[in-house]
């Protein structure tokens, strides 16, 4: 599987800027799924942080994993069905 990064919204918690950060989808899909601390990452104007996202922002993270993974898993499903007949 690809490295494909997405982006999400997240807020500093220093000043709540919001910032849009990357992440390796891979990567926050195991954390998740696993139940461990995702780490956040963020750079806005004044500040570099690094947070571990808590319950809130695992649930939003969640949400749009779900949503990106949706056209991945629609293309996967079409790639499996055509196999066929080019094999
Ligand atoms: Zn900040």
């Amino acid at each position: 599987m690809s490295q494909s990064v997405v982006r999400f919204p997240v807020t500093c918690p220093v000043c709540k800027q919001e910032l849009l950060i990357g992440a390796v989808l891979k990567t926050v899909l195991h954390l998740l799924a696993t139940d461990r601390p995702v780490k956040l990452r963020a750079q806005c104007a004044r500040h570099k942080v690094v947070w571990v996202a808590n319950a809130i922002e695992r649930d939003q993270i969640q949400e749009y994993m779900d949503a990106v993974q949706l056209p991945f898993s629609k293309k996967v499903v079409r790639l499996a069905w055509w196999r066929p007949s080019i094999a």
